[in-house]
């Protein structure tokens, strides 16, 4: 059961000491998050400072130990995490954002920027003199190995292809990309068209923004609210025209699918659209349960159990529409194979993978669709990453000068089990670990989407020598 959100009256500094309370006398982080998360250490290390020699937890470490969560989400109590992330937005309402925190998380202007100047930004980042003026701006560690913007986008390639206006009277996948697909790696996403259209599924990619996730750990909340806001409108505008919802990014999906509808279901617009009775609080039991309940007497939960979260500005129904209608690419193809709808005739690719999923996929709760999907390839050996092992990456985190030995460091135990797996690729749908891997590790790191394109675009490429007597 939720824990009441009693944030509504605190400051920063009193809902991270309430959480340095709870957290330090529950104690369970202290072993489950010992080497997968940058916050626990660090605060138990704090806590035990504090109860050992009495020397207190000072304002200022508190502020400190915010910075550490990167909201992975794998901490047992979603609470937790909410409350840092609340403490973190309130820090920032009071000190406004880095330029080097702005830079960092505008994906969309960096590649606007990069659409105007193409060989300038490329040539900027490789220059050695100029490129330690950018890194030193935007805070960005001058090891970590910068990403190279592509020439053209994925939004370019589908306005190019048409696919930017919706096919009426037939049946839509309405596709977001986000930036990582969208901006860092098109081919993610021309390869998720080219698996759904393979699939006989139109495809429909909306007007699209950051889905808000850079903004929201940086506690940017009024650019998370206006991105959330603006992407919401689009897809359920879709969703209300009949196209299906699907997104490739499990970031992405996780601010959609799971953070956003946290607490909605106390809204009085779900608990009338529900019947709840009176003195009832309907809580739905499986995550799209319009049928089956757990009944709670409000009497005594309506003023822990209400709608009062980081996105309770934002319409209830809205908010549980979108995350319910949401797919996980991997869970819709998934979906597609069950009602035999998935041509599984593949070519070849007598490879050896590990794949890794990442922790946002993990916290949907959708299973592991990928693997399945691609042991459909002949040829392939995938083998899986299982525990609860983490890139470290954080998303941008991982850029930044006070963070990347951090986060390699968290990432380290990841990298040493693939290096003992010596896979000849590795695949994760996470872009983030997809960055991380392709600095710390010497092998190809792919999207499982670009592995299903390449074995249908091989099998369709021999069909085709063997037509032409090849
Ligand atoms: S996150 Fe939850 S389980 Fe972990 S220490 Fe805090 S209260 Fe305990
Ligand atoms: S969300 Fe992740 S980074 Fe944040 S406290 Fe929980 S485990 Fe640590």
């Amino acid at each position: 059961m939720d824990v009441p959100n009693s944030c509504e009256h605190k400051s920063s500094h009193e809902i991270i000491r309430s959480v340095v309370e709870l957290c330090g006398d529950c104690d369970t982080c202290r072993y489950l998050m010992e080497e997968t998360c940058l916050f626990f250490p660090e605060f138990y290390r704090l806590w035990d400072r504090e109860k050992e020699s009495g020397i207190p937890i000072t304002e200022a470490e508190l502020r400190s130990l915010v910075e550490l969560c990167t909201l992975c989400g794998l901490c047992p109590c979603p609470k937790i995490a909410a409350d840092l992330m609340e403490a973190k937005s309130r820090y920032i309402d009071r000190e406004g954002l880095s330029l080097a925190v702005r830079i960092l998380t505008d994906v969309p202007r960096l590649a606007r920027l990069c659409e105007t100047f193409p060989k300038l930004i490329n040539a900027l980042t490789s220059n050695k003199a100029v490129g330690f003026l950018l890194r030193k701006v935007a805070h960005i560690h001058p090891k970590r190995q910068l990403i190279k913007i592509p020439e053209q986008n994925f939004f370019q390639w589908t306005a190019q292809k048409g696919l930017t206006s919706r096919r009426d009277n037939s049946h839509n996948v309405a596709y977001f990309a986000g930036c990582s697909a969208g901006y860092l790696f098109p081919q993610i996403g021309q390869a998720t068209v080219e698996v759904l259209e393979h699939n006989g599924v139109n495809v429909y990619v909306p007007p699209q923004e950051c889905c808000g996730m850079p903004h929201l750990v940086e506690g940017d909340r009024n650019t998370t609210l206006r991105r959330v806001q603006a992407n919401m409108g689009n897809l359920l505008e879709s969703l209300q025209a009949g196209d299906d919802l699907v997104c490739s990014c499990p970031t992405c999906g996780y601010l959609m699918k799971v953070l956003l509808k946290e607490r909605a279901y106390y809204s009085e617009a779900y608990q009338r659209s529900v019947n709840a009775g009176e003195d009832e609080l309907k809580v739905p039991k499986s995550p799209q349960g319009r049928t089956r309940f757990k009944v709670l007497k409000k009497s005594m939960y309506k003023d822990i159990l209400t709608d009062d979260g980081y996105f309770s500005s934002l319409d209830p129904m809205n908010r549980i529409d979108l995350a319910e209608h949401l797919f996980d690419a991997g869970e819709y193809l998934a979906r597609l194979h069950s009602d035999g709808r998935l041509d599984t005739r593949f070519a070849h690719i007598p490879e050896r993978m590990v794949y890794f999923a990442p922790c946002h996929q993990r916290e949907q709760k959708i299973g592991s669709p990928y693997p399945d999907l691609l042991t459909l390839i002949p040829g392939i050996t995938i083998e899986r990453v299982e525990g609860m092992y983490c890139c470290g990456m954080g998303g941008n985190f991982g850029y930044k000068t006070g963070f990347h030995e951090k986060s390699l460091e968290l990432g380290s135990s990841l990298m040493d089990k693939i290096r003992e797996l010596a896979p000849q690729s590795i695949i994760t749908d996470c872009m983030s670990c997809r960055l991380q891997f392709n600095h710390a590790l010497p092998y190809p790191v792919f999207h499982p989407m670009e592995i299903l394109a390449r074995g249908y675009l091989n099998r369709r490429n021999s069909l085709s020598r063997t037509d032409s007597g090849e």
